[in-house]
């Protein structure tokens, strides 16, 4: 009987790539992944700390399999990720059943940590490495039937954004050589991949450490012209790096999707001062109105903070008036959390928290106002979709996304994953839409 690990993955994109890296190296050494714990001999958390009681979460989450192990003394526990990172070898020390610890920059020691465990010897990797280890380490994506992928092209964060726990977790920025991107695009597209989402923290700063390397958009030009690659996507842009090269990208670009996410956490110039943020309200909406200007059709996602330290009813209202004028067609919404090690966790925090709750709930429902009206100009359309799989919904139900990234289920043969196809909208729910194939 083969080993089989179970694995379940927490937060942002990177930790969704880096659970796809995971997969592959435990595969590597005789593992096969398993729907639940009861029935792995390794069980594995990819880790989160953006916000909330992360760690206390992590610790909590762990309680569940103890019982497991207690049952199973051989099961092998792991924690990697950002909590991982942050916390280190204390997890060892706090968590007796614990086994082993891997930091964002160690996922490459995972099997090494694993084969030590098997022989009942605990171990924690949570070194930072230096740059040239780190371009050599990035991850190469394996073969998998997807019609989608991620492909990361920089990785860190130097912004140091005043809330933001993630620099500190994920370390400096570094860049991966674009020819080596482009070459792995054509690998994928050659195994059946017909769009990439081009990943990074701050994609739009890629290039902009490394000597003679391309811009962010002259990359995508790049990408752009690999032959049968459909569409092309990008997450998470900053607004100070949208330069009005990238602007024009979506005026230009065929296969660039008519949208972007672009983070503006606050409509007040004073807490995005506070915020460390690099730009003003007003720069902000000049960056939207250029993108507007270029692409007509382009919708705008963002993710806002609420509660920010010292958030007074002016700076709140700040924001919902940049609601307003952007008018974005999606919004993640946070309630402020004091990360410990960052600027703003030192900042004085009056604000009670029933306030905080209360404009968090006025915020979504602006936001929700309008986003329903954006989405509901979409029925009787018909729009092409690209077809990535079975639907959740079942009923023979395919699912794809229009170029505003917005899932589309229908009736259809899977013969049709893969392939761009008219789709009729015919009702607009809150996150997905139902079609008829035209
Ligand atoms: N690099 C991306 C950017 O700059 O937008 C995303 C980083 S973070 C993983 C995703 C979002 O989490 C941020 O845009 C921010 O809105 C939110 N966030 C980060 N730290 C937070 C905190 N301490 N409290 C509440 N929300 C936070
Ligand atoms: Fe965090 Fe700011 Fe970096 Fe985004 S740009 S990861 S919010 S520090």
């Amino acid at each position: 009987m083969g080993k089989a690990f179970y694995l379940e993955t927490f937060g942002c994109q990177m930790n969704v790539v880096d659970s796809e890296r995971i997969v592959d190296l435990l595969e590597g050494i005789g593992y096969a992944q398993v729907d639940a714990a009861e029935k792995a001999d390794l069980v594995l958390l990819n880790t989160c700390s953006v916000r909330d009681k992360a760690e206390r979460k992590v610790y909590g989450h762990l309680g569940r399999f103890k019982p497991i192990k207690d049952r199973r003394p051989e099961l092998i526990i792991g924690v990697g990720g950002c909590v991982a990172q942050q916390e280190g070898e204390k997890m060892l020390e706090t968590v007796p059943y614990l086994d082993l610890v891997f930091g964002t920059h160690n996922i490459h020691r995972l099997p090494e940590l694993v084969l030590q465990a098997e022989e009942k010897r605990r171990g924690s990797v949570t070194d930072f490495l230096d740059r040239e280890t780190r371009l050599n380490l990035f991850p190469h994506r394996s073969v998998r039937d997807n019609v989608t992928r991620f492909v990361t092209v920089m990785q860190g964060c130097d912004n140091f954004c005043s809330y933001c726990i993630v620099p500190y977790v994920r370390g400096r920025e570094v860049s991966r050589p674009s020819g080596e991107i482009k070459a792995e695009i054509e690998g994928l597209v050659a195994q059946g991949v017909r769009e990439v989402t081009l990943l990074g923290q701050n994609v739009n700063s890629y290039g902009l450490k490394e000597d003679g390397e391309l811009s962010f958009a002259e990359l995508l030009n790049e990408v752009n012209q690999v032959a049968g690659l459909e569409r092309l996507r990008f997450a998470t842009s900053h607004p100070k790096d949208m330069t009005d090269e990238l602007i024009n990208c979506f005026g230009r670009l065929d296969k660039l999707c008519k949208h972007i996410h672009l983070p503006v956490q606050s409509g007040s110039d004073r807490i995005l001062e506070l915020m460390n943020r690099g730009y003003t309200a007003a720069d902000y909406l000049r960056k939207v109105e250029g993108l507007k200007s270029v692409c007509p059709e382009i919708r705008l996602t963002t993710d806002i903070i609420v509660g920010f330290p010292g958030e007074t009813e002016d700076d709140f209202l700040a924001t919902l008036e940049m609601v307003e004028m952007v008018r974005y067609a999606d919004a993640f919404t946070f309630l402020y959390s004091p990360r410990s090690g960052t600027k703003a966790a030192e900042l004085q925090d009056d604000q009670s928290s029933v306030l905080k709750q209360e404009r968090f709930e006025r915020l979504c429902a602006l936001q929700n106002r309008i986003g329903e009206e954006i989405w509901q100009q979409d029925l009787d359309k018909v729009l092409p979709v690209l077809v990535e799989g079975e639907s959740k919904q079942g009923d023979g139900q395919l699912f794809g996304r229009t170029t505003w990234n917005r899932i589309v289920n229908f009736v259809g043969e899977k013969e049709l994953i893969g392939m761009t196809v008219p789709v009729k909208i015919v009702k607009v729910f809150r996150n997905s839409n139902l079609g008829e194939l035209i």
